[in-house]
């Protein structure tokens, strides 16, 4: 054997190369364990989840700068509000654990009969309890896409589209997590017009969650947005175009988009994205000082969104996109978003918009690929689709490709209901 190669890291815990959830990534999310109804915090290897508030309770963990308990809880602010330098410090003690050569978890049973749990008997919850969702606009092609659509090709970007990341504020009320069945809106569809939307759409996006506060009336400098992002989930933006056609003047979408977001309940650390940064795309023209950061970067994270017809069953799939299509960074748009002095909380959910690229097969909403319906969806089976059928299940998934193993997101699902019946 070769003694100059790297031992690749690998578990005790067997993971296949497709799955998501290697030890290189032990994502966190909050689950309810079969024989126990109280939810808590756990981190997913392969088909199982690791039990952080058992580890916790057993002062397994070590310490990590916490004064109190943070993992037996139903949600990870408490753990979100303490520091990069502690998230770390966990995530490298969870590493040491569950390594293959390490014995103090691998050689001892009744401790693994504990804190390892099948993944698929448990039951997943909202990772986060969010205060306050954002969503941007920061898909260039997106954004030239919808404008070309509203304003002919000639004046698809508005003036301040490429001077900063445009984004309007959401709805944390309404954020579900993966699973959830979605109901059809009914709203506004034009003067004097009230019923169901006809034409319901989702929106590939993902998002990050801010873990350490900020101070009400200080911007976070870019070069130190890093220290306040904890983690990313992918994002189901439910859209009713119809309703946001008519009401989005000139404030914005309103109902359109608050009736219900999706997340995926595993939380992905920017720890485990390290390795898969890329740079950003060229940023022309020139952007304030405010909003540069020489060590500024995307990541390579691979997209896909796939329906399935109530019909056939079948899953279809609708895109394959890109993170690195975003024009603007996560830090772009922390930075902005605070730069007038708007604080931020642990567990705000800050969104990226529709992640489209380039090419036909990466718009990343129905509306575009449909063209707003001048290019109808041939499914198989004769179905058609521009807009989403009652019974569609909606399912997205993200990973990041690295050698001989994937960091990945999960999923993020939901099937559209019909809509509630009006009078
Ligand atoms: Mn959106």
């Amino acid at each position: 054997m070769n003694q100059q190669q790297a031992q690749p890291l690998e578990s005790f815990i067997k993971v296949a190369p497709e799955s998501h959830f290697p030890i290189q990534n032990l994502p966190y999310g909050v689950f309810r364990p079969p024989h126990d109804p109280a939810p808590r915090i756990g981190v997913a290897i392969g088909d199982h989840i690791l039990d952080l508030a058992e580890l916790e309770r057993q002062g397994l963990l070590a310490d990590f700068g916490a004064k109190h308990r943070v993992f037996d809880r139903d949600s990870l602010n408490a753990f979100l509000e303490l520091s990069r330098t502690s998230w770390t410090q966990v995530r490298s003690r969870l590493t040491d654990l569950l390594r293959a050569d390490s014995t103090e978890l691998r050689d001892n049973n009744p401790l693994r009969q504990q804190v390892l749990l099948p993944m698929d008997q448990c039951e997943m919850l909202l990772p986060v309890a969010v205060p306050d969702y954002t969503d941007f606009y920061s898909s260039r092609d997106h954004a030239t896409n919808v404008g070309t659509m509203l304003r002919g090709a000639d004046n698809a970007l508005q003036e301040n589209w490429l001077h900063l990341p445009v984004a309007y504020h959401g709805r944390a009320s309404s954020l579900v997590v993966s699973g959830t069945d979605i109901q059809r809106p009914n709203g506004q569809l034009g003067a004097g017009q009230f019923g169901p939307s006809r034409a319901m759409d989702f929106e590939l996006e993902m998002g990050f969650f801010v873990g350490t506060e900020s101070i009400l009336g200080q911007p976070i400098p870019i070069e130190r947005t890093a220290e306040h992002i904890f983690g990313m989930v992918l994002v189901n933006d439910w859209s009713a175009r119809d309703i946001q056609k008519w009401e989005y003047v000139p404030l914005g979408p309103f109902l359109a988009k608050s009736f219900a977001t999706s997340i995926s309940p595993w939380v992905v650390t920017t720890d485990a994205l390290e390795e898969f940064r890329r740079p950003l795309p060229a940023q022309d023209p020139e952007v304030l000082p405010y909003l540069r950061w020489d060590a500024d970067h995307s990541y390579d994270i691979e997209l896909g969104v796939y329906l399935t017809p109530e019909s056939t069953n079948a899953a279809v799939e609708m895109t394959r996109s890109n993170f690195q299509h975003l024009y603007w960074s996560i830090h772009q748009q922390l930075a902005h978003h605070t730069v007038a002095g708007c604080n931020v909380r642990p567990g705000d959910l800050l969104a990226s918009g529709t992640i489209s690229g380039p090419e036909k097969e990466s718009r990343g909403s129905m509306l575009e690929l449909s063209w707003r319906g001048a290019e109808p969806l041939e499914l198989p089976g004769g179905d058609q689709r521009i807009f989403l059928a009652d019974g569609d299940r909606v399912t997205m998934t993200a990973w990041c490709e690295g050698d001989g193993y994937r960091v990945g997101f999960g999923e993020v699902t939901g099937k559209l209901l019909p809509a509630r019946t009006t009078s």
